[in-house]
């Protein structure tokens, strides 16, 4: 079985028959973040679609050689598979997903573009999240002091201390750095500065609006977490 993101169909999970041997049909190519042409056919009655032919465009071979490129590949796909809605069409999603596996693929992976990535995908799935003014009461996050602002992503984002009790405390050096790498293109991420400390807050933040959207652990970052690694 495997899962797909189809720039014109969504998310779809396909039955690929054969696909260990046939190489005529999948030319070897339905590795992790493979890039190709799908031919799928839906099978009366049944969810599952039935991938009929994969023609690669990029297997993306690098990854295996690489160990972060590996796991930054594996958590993106995994964030994408689990966040979209299957069979909804969300060009802009295929794009971004597209271009952050290129990029992977060429230039290795770097903490800065994942960070990116997460804050882009959250926008373009429709989970964006306040960053610069409490989504309770209106006020300026610039106003507020260093350790005044909370993070509650349920709530959609940020929140002043006024009208929040409880949540993590978001400082105003990772509530900036947040904005900077919203505003980011993938391929302008690596040259960003971000300290240890700014990766840790980004990251933190970000892993606790994403597990909203979740029903389990991602098993990605299990396996990151196993190799001792914080991407
Ligand atoms: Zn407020």
């Amino acid at each position: 079985m495997v899962s797909l993101l189809g720039k014109s169909t969504g998310r779809v999970s396909a039955l690929a028959r054969g696909a260990r041997k046939s190489v005529r049909r999948f030319g070897g190519g339905l590795g992790l973040g493979a890039t190709g042409e799908a031919c799928l056919r839906e099978r009366p009655g049944a969810e599952l679609m039935s991938l009929e032919s994969f023609d690669v465009s990029d297997a993306r071979l690098a990854f295996g050689a690489d160990l972060a490129c590996t796991a930054h590949a594996a958590y993106a796909l995994e964030l994408c598979e689990r966040l979209c809605a299957p069979r909804q069409v969300e060009p802009e999603i295929f794009v971004w997903l597209e271009e952050f596996l290129a990029l992977l693929g060429s230039r290795g992976a770097t903490v800065q573009r994942l960070r990116a990535f997460e804050l882009g995908l959250l926008r373009r799935l429709g989970l964006g999240l306040s960053i610069e003014v409490c989504v309770a009461c209106g006020r300026p996050a610039r106003e507020m002091g260093d350790d005044s602002s909370r993070w509650q992503p349920e709530r959609g984002g940020l929140v002043c201390r006024a009208c929040a009790r409880s949540g993590l405390i978001l400082t105003a050096d990772v509530r900036r750095t947040l904005l900077r790498f919203l505003e980011v293109a993938l391929d302008a991420a690596d040259a960003q500065e971000l300290t240890r400390d700014q990766n840790a807050g980004c990251r933190q933040m970000l892993l606790e609006a994403i597990s909203l959207h979740l029903t389990s652990p991602l098993k990605s970052l299990e396996f990151i977490n196993k190799m001792g690694g914080t991407p």
